[in-house]
């Protein structure tokens, strides 16, 4: 930015302007060459503009004679002389005095514009950088505690089920009478921590998975199934359970339904989908679900043979935002400590998980108060061999 700073050397009544802004620098030299010329063109006399040092800047000397001459000044401030010889001199200097000054003006005006501009660009870019900056460390140090998190998931995994074993095993062996004669109260007792024993390894496992589906080793281990006939022993799992709240579960199963999959994943993919949908569901309504073939994809336009799991309930439903969320690890629809419904927030991420390693989709199709559609699909075993 241009300023006027006084030179103690100088005659006090001479100001000037310091060395940024003199008239050779604010003012381009073809500007000044256009003034000279027409002024010259319109009146017939010669100029010449020259800086305060004495350097010519525009126009040659004129022949005739000791030239007029005028003080070029802006701001109080002293740029330099005009000279104008010939018959016009007068006149040539007024009309080049003023125009001169308009450039002066504009120019001094660019000037300061572009330094502020420049200023103002640079404190942008700096501010820039630093928020880059601080983004690049929180987004390393947030990679960091994921790993971290997905380490601890899995080392604590691995630890609780070990003892979590023998808890089953002994509580097995005592049911069967090997440590000595049970009574039937016993019995019944011993059954119960089995099943709840049985229920936290699940748990376990689950959140096992899920540390390894964040670590990229969620192993696959394939064979031939018939997934009418799994989800028809599922049906019958959680039969009693839904009863007893009057939920009927329809079941409907069409023509070859092979996969080649994982039966233990897919078994917790069809039990999270049956869980959902009963736990959902308010008493006496209604629970269906359908195996059969269809597309595998429909809403991505592939429509490859797959078998199709769909299951449908007459429950909550669930809202629009809410959607996307259900298939992240650990979110609920209602978290809170007063929650009606239980369950880790699990189930549908690793059903996920389960589904897309087999090479299949799932998605829903639901609305609050009407009811959830959840439906998971998996290759047809004809396209695999195709
Ligand atoms: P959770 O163990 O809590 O059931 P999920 O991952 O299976 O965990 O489901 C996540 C959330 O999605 C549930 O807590 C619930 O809010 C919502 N949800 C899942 N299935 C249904 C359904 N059939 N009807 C209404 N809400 C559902």
């Amino acid at each position: 930015m241009s300023r006027a700073v006084p030179d103690p050397e100088r005659e006090p009544h001479e100001p000037t302007l310091d060395g940024d802004a003199d008239l050779a620098r604010l003012v381009p030299a073809e500007e000044l060459d256009d003034l000279v010329a027409a002024v010259e063109r319109a009146l017939g006399a010669r100029l010449s503009i020259i800086d305060r040092t004495g350097r010519r800047l525009a126009g040659m000397p004129g022949p005739d004679g000791e030239p007029s001459r005028r003080t070029i000044m802006h701001d109080g401030l002293r740029l330099g002389e005009l000279e104008a010889t010939g018959a016009h001199a007068a006149e040539a200097l007024d009309l080049a005095a003023t125009a001169l000054e308009l450039v002066v003006h504009h120019a001094n005006a660019r000037d300061l514009a572009g330094g502020a501009h420049e200023q103002a660009m640079r404190l942008t870019f700096a501010e820039l950088t630093e928020h880059n900056q601080r983004l690049s460390r929180a987004v390393a140090r947030l990679e960091e505690l994921d790993r971290l998190k997905s380490n601890f998931l899995a080392t604590m995994s691995h630890e609780l089920r070990t003892p979590l074993t023998s808890v089953i095993g002994y509580t097995e062996m005592m049911i069967e009478g090997l440590a000595g004669q049970v009574s039937d109260e016993q019995r019944e007792y011993l059954t119960t921590i089995l099943g709840k024993a049985d229920q936290l390894l699940g748990l376990i496992t689950s959140v096992l998975d899920v540390a390894s589906l964040e670590s990229g080793n969620l192993a696959v281990d394939r064979c031939a199934l018939a997934l009418g006939e799994l989800v028809a022993n599922e049906v019958a799992t959680f039969a009693a359970q839904a009863g007893r709240r009057g939920i009927a579960i329809n079941l409907d199963t069409r023509g070859e339904t092979t996969v080649f999959g994982d039966r233990r994943k897919i078994r917790q993919v069809v039990s999270s989908l049956l869980s959902n949908a009963v736990k959902f569901t308010p008493d006496r309504g209604r629970v269906t679900v359908c195996v059969r073939p269809g597309p595998l994809s429909p809403h991505d336009g592939d429509c490859s043979p797959a078998i199709q799991l769909v299951v449908t309930d007459s429950g909550i439903g669930i809202s629009r935002d809410q959607i996307a969320k259900i298939f992240e690890p650990f979110f609920q629809v209602d978290s809170s400590s007063t929650r009606a419904f239980g369950g880790t927030g699990l189930g549908l991420t690793l059903a996920k998980a389960y589904v897309e390693a087999h090479g299949g989709r799932i998605w829903v199709d639901t609305a609050p108060g009407k009811g959830s559609t959840f439906v998971a699909t998996f290759p047809a075993v004809e396209a695999r061999a195709g």
